[in-house]
């Protein structure tokens, strides 16, 4: 086979597609010594003899050897240098280079091919002997450490006894002479702790480090980083041997890296840092303070340092030609790392740079007005999930982080405040004007009002899709959930983790997309939305097929998705209208009814408000399409609970608290995910159904003459099983839209269709579609009741089956398409069937992940649904979907 791909001087065996047989380094320096720039010339040893090293013991490919022999001759003949030879000796570079960039994971040797008559060629060559004794020490050091495995720290001390009975302070007060002696013992450390000289012989010391290189893939290290970034261990790393060049040959020598635009904001600008007379480990060291290469950062940081720019014009201008060359080769912000020898500049590793999300979105949208890329290609290259660094306040990335425990990341962004336990006071502090943080064992709609005051909310119990994720997600409101190391004590008003106790009024930060708790109150960095983000969401767009609506029930929730580009509402969950201090009572009251009139006077009650609901959204929505969904949740979780809220609560409805208790307990269930709920309220208190109904089309006929918009409302029926009980409850919602017809002599156009969250409608789908004019999937509580995996209980056992990867993702968070998505494909196809025009959404958190979003295109959904700070994300994800 061909185990050796070589390149320098304008040409290469390999090129940029190769990156999985030469590594990405290899396949870049290929592809730059093709574009003619200044390369060193070397080979690449390839990703398959790693792959044969480990099936071999450890060893190399017969063929390897003489391929390398080769490659090391036209070194030879392109830099008039001839590696182990003593007169006029090549040095090489060996250094890793992975596939994908795993930085600082693997080993790098430099300066290979010194021995003890080697060094005095190149001190005679350079006329430097300081600069060759020095690059010998360099090299026993880094050697030893990498292939001999003798520790460093040995070295080190060395140098620092040295130093110290010569009373130097730096290493550059080292002269030829000290080098030369401290080589001496450099070499005694060896000797010492292998019993072995330090190897003479530079193709020993080749194979040592190719070798090494191969061995470094499965350190310890090089494990965990793949293990975190997804890299399969069969993808084996590839090694680069090239002839070295030399930064710190003098005050014309330099090293540095630099981005061809800035990686923090995205700024089209040079950016970056060189130091001279140094080596590349220098620069990474951080022992020196580099310097800026361009005048305007050197300004800018306001450094006494000169630039590049100004030190070495030349090879300034040089960069800059190549930076332009490889940008527009590559079509992307590049990192380059470079050397200047003696005046002049060589390119060690080009590659795209990373960079933060607000860089990514400026740096794609710039260089599709460049032209460099299409606008299809900009959409294609900012990963949805990044956006949401941007919507949302962050913590400085520069502060210090105490992390008291973790969590679930159930709602992006940060926030710091004091500890609250409760919803009333979080309410009361923020009327005082401070900022809290509620801290719940789980929340349950009672809690709303808490939620809206609070900065964050954090929780001990729950998954992704418990009541505080949702509802925190809709309101935009970091929330970590789940954190079950946290033991709260309401009585005592404290949390504890471990030996740590904070109180009510202690302060914390909780950063929702990185799950964490974390002590104090840390500094913020506030979202600004720039002009690129709406310059690539048009873009975006402009290419998606799926439409993108929010959830949303309260009219700020339903302006922000407005804002944010939501064209639509698809899930207005009407319980969460029903907490609201004037509203909770005529509710209870409404429970608590004894027969079909006490339940309709309260329910009377109720209907003006929950008109007005419905105006404020038709009006915010302007035309756009509403769905509002039939009261859902148990009604046990409309009534109060501790012993002292049910008395206050009995009295104000004037009745015994034991009748209340009473109540209660009858409305009680073991199971009430799987009880009293969804569409099952309808069947039994119908009138609950036609008290919202007649909200509804009074509001539609308020709001068609207030705005002048048709409003066409949705009105969906949850948790629907089958055909019977949809259409029963359709049957009272078409007599409610005569009757209010009738009553207001306005035609009205509505729909009725219904969620699909059960397995059992998915497979009754086509027989539901003939009386269904649309489907939501709710893959909620379709995960839930498909995996037979309780929502709010997943996340004390969810996290071993992602970590043992039983199941490869949150399903509550990503959709599981083997499972779940059979079922929605199924029900999609069945319910086309008996209706082909059927309009398809999905509700359920899924709407708003990436992966799932992806899903929701292939099976050709017609929109999807998600939390109003989600939108632009589904915005851009279903673009992506349909490139
Ligand atoms: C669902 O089940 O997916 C859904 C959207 O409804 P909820 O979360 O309110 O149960
Ligand atoms: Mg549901």
């Amino acid at each position: 086979g061909n185990w050796v791909y070589t390149f320098g001087d304008g040409k290469a065996e390999g090129e940029a597609g190769m990156k999985n047989l030469l590594g990405g380094k290899g396949a870049n320096l290929a592809e730059m010594s093709n574009l003619g720039l200044p390369v060193p010339p070397g080979f690449t040893i390839t990703t398959e003899v790693c792959t044969w090293y480990y099936d071999h013991d450890k060893s190399f490919p017969p063929e390897l050897d003489g391929q390398a022999r080769a490659a090391l001759a036209e070194m030879a003949r392109l830099t008039g240098k001839v590696f182990g030879d003593p007169e006029n000796p090549l040095l090489v570079s060996v250094r890793s280079g992975a596939r994908a960039s795993m930085p600082g994971m693997m080993d790098t040797v430099l300066n290979l091919g010194l021995n003890d008559v080697t060094v005095e060629a190149v001190s005679k060559a350079s006329g430097d002997a300081r600069f060759a004794w020095d690059s010998y020490r360099r090299f026993i050091t880094m050697y030893s450490n990498v292939v001999l495995d003798v520790d460093h720290g040995h070295f080190e001390e060395a140098l620092e006894d040295y130093k110290e009975r010569k009373g130097h302070h730096l290493d550059t007060d080292l002269s030829a002479d000290d080098w030369k002696v401290l080589v001496g013992k450099y070499k005694e450390i060896v000797r010492k702790a292998l019993g072995t000289e330090f190897p003479q012989d530079p193709e020993q010391q080749l194979w040592g480090a190719v070798g090494a290189v191969f061995s470094s893939w499965m350190n310890a290290r090089a494990i965990k980083y793949r293990e975190l970034n997804n890299i399969p261990a069969a993808w084996g790393t590839a090694v680069n041997v090239q002839s070295m060049v030399f930064g710190n040959m003098g005050e014309t020598s330099a090293t540095g890296v630099a981005f061809t635009r800035n990686p923090s904001t995205g700024e089209n600008a040079l950016y970056g840092e060189f130091l001279i007379n140094a080596q590349g480990e220098d620069v990474v060291a951080g022992i020196r303070t580099p310097q800026d290469i361009t005048e305007a950062a050197r300004k800018e940081a306001g450094s006494d340092k000169p630039s590049m720019e100004k030190e070495m014009p030349e090879a300034y201008a040089e960069l800059v030609r190549i930076y332009g060359v490889l940008e527009k080769h590559y079509r992307d912000m590049q990192d380059m790392e470079f050397t200047i020898q003696e005046g002049k500049l060589w390119m060690l590793q080009t590659r795209s740079g990373k960079r933060t999300a607000k860089a990514a979105l400026r740096i794609a949208v710039e260089l599709a007005q460049e032209g460099l890329i299409s606008e299809e290609e900009a959409v294609g290259r900012i990963e949805p999930g990044a956006l949401d660094q941007l919507l949302h306040p962050m913590i400085d990335p520069k502060a210090e982080r105490r992390i008291l425990t973790t969590g679930l990341p159930a709602s992006p962004g940060a926030a710091a405040g004091e500890i609250v336990f409760n919803s009333d006071d979080a309410e009361a502090a923020k009327k005082a004007g401070r900022k809290v943080i509620l801290v719940r064992v789980e929340t349950s709609p009672e809690d709303i009002h808490g939620m809206h005051a609070a900065e964050g909310i954090l929780t001990t119990r729950g998954g992704m899709t418990s009541h505080a994720a949702v509802v925190a997600r809709g309101m935009g409101k970091p929330c970590v959930s789940g954190a079950g190391q946290i033991r709260v004590d309401y009585a005592k008003g404290t949390l504890t983790v471990g030996v740590t106790t904070l109180k009510a009024g202690d302060f914390i930060t909780i950063d929702g997309a990185a799950g964490q708790v974390l002590l104090g109150e840390i500094k913020m960095q506030q979202p600004e939305l720039s002009g690129e983000f709406g310059t690539l969401m048009g873009w975006a767009d402009k290419v998606r097929r799926l439409k993108v609506r929010a959830n949303a029930e309260t009219p700020e929730d339903a302006r922000t998705a407005r804002d944010f580009g939501a064209e639509g509402i698809g899930l207005c969950r009407t319980e969460h209208m029903f907490f609201d201090e004037d509203r909770i009572q005529p509710m209870r009251e409404m429970i608590l009814a004894h027969d079909d009139a006490g339940r309709r006077a309260a329910l009377a009650k109720l209907l003006p408000m929950q008109r007005q609901d419905f105006v404020s959204l038709f009006t915010i929505m302007q035309g756009l399409p509403v769905t509002i969904r039939l009261l859902d949740p148990p009604l046990h979780e409309f009534l109060p609970h501790g012993e002292a809220e049910i008395a206050a609560v009995a009295k104000a409805l004037g009745v015994t608290p034991e009748a209340l208790k009473h109540r209660a307990t009858e409305l009680h269930e073991f199971n009430p995910m799987l009880g009293f709920r969804g569409v099952r309220l309808a069947i039994a208190y119908p009138e609950i159904a036609e008290m919202q109904a007649r909200a509804i089309f009074e509001a539609a006929v308020i709001a068609a003459r207030e705005t002048g918009k048709a409003v066409i409302p949705e009105v969906m029926v949850p948790l629907v099983m089958g055909v019977p009980e949809f259409d029963l409850v359709k049957a009272r919602i078409d007599a409610m839209a005569k009757a209010v017809m009738a009553e207001s002599k306005v035609e009205l156009s509505y729909q009725v269709g219904t969620m699909i969250e059960l397995p059992r409608a998915c497979l009754r789908a086509e027989e539901i579609a003939k009386t269904a004019e649309f489907f939501s999937f709710g893959t909620n509580d379709l995960t839930q009741t498909t995996l037979g995996i309780s929502r709010d209980d997943a996340s004390s056992f969810l996290g071993s089956y992602t970590a043992k990867g039983i199941l490869a993702n949150d399903p509550f968070v990503t959709i599981d398409q083997e499972g779940v998505g059979e079922l929605v494909k199924l029900a999609a196809e069945r319910g086309r069937k008996a209706r082909p025009d059927i309009k398809l959404g999905i509700c359920g958190e899924h709407g708003g992940d990436p992966a799932s979003i992806g899903f929701c295109e292939s099976v050709g959904l017609d929109y999807v649904s998600c939390s109003p700070f989600r939108v632009p994300i589904a915005r851009l994800a279903a673009a992506q979907a349909a490139l």
